[in-house]
C-alpha cells in the first residue's frame, strides 16, 4: 500500500513516522471519538495526534486497543503522540504528566511525547523530562510544539538531545518559511496543525481553481501542498467519508507553479495563538 497514510518519514533518531495522521483536537471523550479512531485505522491512518490538555485520551485510547484487535494489528504499526500541557511543565510535574498520559490511553509507551507550548522559563525542565523519558526507552521519540526559531536555538543551547519533531501552525496564510529552513537545516521534522486552517481556506478562490483542475477537493490540494513540502500533516475529522477524502491525495501532484502559487497566499496569520504572545 502506497498511501501517504502508510508511508513514513525517518525522523533524526531513525524512527519511523506516517506523513498523514488524524488530528483529535476539540473532540469530546465519547462514543463519537471512539468509533472515528476506529474508522481512521480501518480506512489506513496509521498515526494519530491528541494532548493531555484535549481531556480525550482516554476514548483516543480506548478507540486504538479496539482498532488493534479489530483489524488485527499490533501496537508497533501505530504511532501515537500525546502533549504535556503548560501547566505540568517542570522535571517532575513532565515526567508525572506522562505517566497520566499513559495510564489515560492505556498504553505502556507513546511513539512520540511533545511539549505543547515554549512557556518561558520552564520549558527547559521539562525537556531534561523528556531526555530522561527518551534515554530510558519510555517513549520513542521526543520533540516540541509551537516553537519558534527563537525558542529552537535556546532549547538547543542546553539540550542533550535535539527535539526531532516541531509541530506549529501550517497552512498557505502561515507558511511559516523562515521556521522550514531553519528546521531543515538542523535535522528537525516539521508538522502541520490545523493544516485546513479549521475550514477557513475550503472556499479559497485559487485554492479552488487548482483542486477542479486536478478533480480534487480543496482540503485535498492543502494536505497535498505540506506533504509535497515535506511536512507531516495531520488534519482533524471525526467523519469517515472525510477521512477517507483527506487521505486520498497518493492520485495527484501539484506542479511547481502551483505550489509558488500557494506559498504566495502566506500572510502570517493564524487561527491559535502566536508562541510569542500567548496567555500560558
Ligand atoms: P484542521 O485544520 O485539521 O481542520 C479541522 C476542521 O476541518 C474540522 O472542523 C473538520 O470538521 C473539518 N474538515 C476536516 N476534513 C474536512 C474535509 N475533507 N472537508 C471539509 N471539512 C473538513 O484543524 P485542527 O485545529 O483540528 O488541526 C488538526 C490537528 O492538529 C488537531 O486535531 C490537533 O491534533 C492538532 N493541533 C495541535 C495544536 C498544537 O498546539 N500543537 C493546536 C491545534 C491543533 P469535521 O470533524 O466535522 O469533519
Amino acid at each position: 500500500m502506497n498511501a501517504f497514510t502508510n508511508r513514513t518519514v525517518a525522523l533524526a533518531n531513525g524512527v519511523a513516522m506516517p506523513w498523514l495522521g488524524m488530528g483529535v483536537f476539540k473532540v469530546e471523550e465519547g462514543q463519537e471519538l471512539v468509533e472515528a479512531v476506529k474508522a481512521a485505522v480501518r480506512l489506513g491512518y496509521r498515526s494519530i495526534d491528541t494532548a493531555a490538555v484535549y481531556a480525550n485520551e482516554s476514548s483516543v485510547g480506548q478507540g486504538i486497543r479496539e482498532a488493534l484487535e479489530e483489524n488485527g494489528l499490533s501496537r508497533d504499526q501505530l504511532f501515537v503522540t500525546s502533549k504535556v500541557w503548560n501547566s505540568d511543565l517542570g522535571y517532575e510535574e513532565t515526567l508525572a504528566a506522562y505517566e497520566a498520559s499513559l495510564s489515560k490511553l492505556g498504553l505502556d509507551y507513546l511513539d512520540l511525547y511533545l511539549i505543547h507550548w515554549p512557556v518561558a522559563g520552564k520549558y527547559k525542565d521539562a525537556w531534561r523530562a523528556l531526555e530522561t523519558l527518551y534515554k530510558d526507552g519510555r517513549v520513542k521519540a521526543i520533540g516540541v510544539s509551537n516553537f519558534h526559531v527563537s525558542h529552537l536555538e535556546d532549547l538547543m543551547k542546553d539540550a542533550a538531545v535535539r527535539p526531532m519533531v516541531d509541530q506549529v501552525e501550517f497552512h498557505p496564510l502561515l507558511s511559516q518559511p523562515e521556521l522550514r529552513r531553519f528546521a531543515k537545516a538542523q535535522g528537525i521534522q516539521l508538522e502541520a496543525w490545523s493544516p485546513l486552517m479549521q475550514g477557513q481556506l475550503l472556499d479559497h478562490p485559487l485554492l479552488s481553481d487548482i483542486a477542479s483542475r486536478h478533480g480534487k477537493s480543496v482540503a485535498q490540494v492543502l494536505i497535498r501542498w505540506d506533504l509535497q513540502h515535506g511536512v507531516i500533516t495531520i488534519p482533524k475529522s471525526t467523519k469517515a467519508e472525510r477521512l477517507a477524502e483527506n487521505a486520498a491525495v497518493d492520485d495527484f501532484e501539484l506542479t511547481p507553479t502551483e505550489m509558488e502559487s500557494i506559498d504566495a497566499l502566506n500572510e502570517n496569520r493564524r487561527v491559535g495563538p502566536d508562541p510569542d504572545n500567548f496567555d500560558f
